[in-house]
């Protein structure tokens, strides 16, 4: 690690690993608000190998994760401390034995209780076992609604009936569905037929969601990144779409930060709104943040999860706004969005602590678009990279 700044260069490289500065030094810790939420992600184990999870590069294996009962405990601390809403996720949750437990163990200590899937790894039986112990609502996870494209981005053959299956019953049994759908230039053209294939589900929410470039997804950046006109068509299918659909279908849009001119209030703000538990039970502030060098993260393990919340490291590492340097620090807008994305800011400019350079007012913001420029220009399109144990360690 060095302590030069590399300025913002007219020619920015592609490598996704800039050199890194050393974090700031720890703000003092003040009373915080309960979280709203939390993300279990129960297994880094998935049998889709997609090229923009947001997993890391080094994922977790299964002999690390937590047991049964330590997810309990985990969840029972979480309602302690005042949380509303646990998210079941991955990798993929449902190949954990003790998922059924787990969701009625959430219930009964008053968690409004979802799972992120890709509803290639369930049978009915286990679904409807889902269903009796309390699950609340389900997110479906579409990778095209074209078949083919669907198999080649997930790696599995036959993903798209196993997903619609699922997603049928889902339907049958009347629990909220979300479907997510992930946009990227390869499958940026099916955005009418993915709207559609969300009605045809009866999904009471469609969210449109561009890449958000961490981890796998930073790795396979100059495959996946959108064009300025991509995007623009897409934001008019999707605003054309509201319009036909309201009443019908709530449609939430995430855009790409490497075009906005406003950075987003990442995760509702460092350390404010949500905690992501790991599949061994390290607890990060944001599901990237491993990403960030120098940063301690407690596990649940040895730790409990309201000490964590309140005087954790790496919670109280960006939490508020004492940690902002300019143009952050003087800046109406920092309690807003929080001066952004900490593993963008990290990803692009080498230093977590700076603006994100998705905002117009950070020196990087520049070459944060000419990354994009750089990727959608390139004479060949490169082949994926594709998400699995050991396959991020080149
Ligand atoms: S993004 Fe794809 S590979 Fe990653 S956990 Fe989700 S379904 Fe699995
Ligand atoms: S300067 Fe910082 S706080 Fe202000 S808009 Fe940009 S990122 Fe947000």
């Amino acid at each position: 690690m060095t302590g030069m700044r590399r300025k913002p260069a007219s020619t920015v490289s592609m490598d996704p690993a800039p050199e890194q500065l050393p974090l700031p030094a720890r703000p003092v810790s003040q009373p915080v608000e309960p979280p709203l939420a939390a993300l279990l992600e129960l297994t880094h184990r998935c049998p889709l190998q997609c090229p923009y999870c947001s997993n890391p590069l080094e994922l977790e294996r299964v002999q690390s994760e937590l047991s049964t009962e330590e997810w309990c405990r985990t969840i029972s601390e979480l309602a302690m401390l005042g949380a509303l809403q646990v998210h079941f996720s991955g990798g993929e949750p449902t190949v954990r034995q003790d998922l059924v437990d787990l969701v009625r163990h959430a219930r009964d200590v008053g968690f409004y209780t979802n799972l992120i899937t890709s509803g290639a790894a369930i049978t009915r039986q286990r679904f409807l076992a889902l269903i009796d112990a309390g699950l609340d609502h389900v997110q479906i996870s579409f990778q095209d609604a074209e078949p083919n494209s669907a198999v080649r981005i997930s790696h599995v053959p036959n993903i798209q009936e196993k997903k619609l299956t699922f997603a049928s019953w889902v339907r049958e049994s009347g629990t909220p569905l979300t479907v997510n759908a992930v946009i990227h230039r390869q499958n940026i053209e099916h955005i009418d037929a993915m709207i559609e294939l969300a009605v045809s589900l009866h999904a009471n929410r469609l969210e449109v969601a561009h890449v958000q470039y961490y981890g796998w997804a930073l790795a396979n950046r100059a495959a996946l990144m959108p064009s300025r006109a991509q995007l623009d068509f897409v934001t008019e299918r999707v605003t054309e779409a509201r319009e036909r659909y309201r009443g019908k279908l709530v449609i939430d849009y995430v855009v790409p930060d490497y075009y906005a001119h406003q950075p987003k209030a990442c995760m509702g703000g460092w350390g404010r709104q949500f905690l992501n538990i790991t599949p061994s039970g390290k607890v990060l502030p944001c599901h990237a943040a491993e990403t960030i060098p120098g940063m301690q993260f407690a596990s649940v393990r040895e730790q409990s999860l309201a000490d964590i919340w309140a005087h954790g490291e790496a919670f109280q590492r960006f939490r508020g706004t004492d940690w902002m340097p300019e143009p952050c620090r003087s800046c109406d807008q920092r309690e807003i969005d929080w001066g952004g994305c900490r593993c963008q800011a990290l990803a692009i400019t080498g230093n977590a602590a700076a603006a994100d350079p998705a905002c117009a007012k950070s020196d990087w913001h520049a070459a944060m678009q000419e990354i994009a420029a750089t990727a959608v220009d390139a004479p060949s399109l490169p082949d994926f990279r594709y998400r699995r144990m050991g396959a991020g360690k080149h």
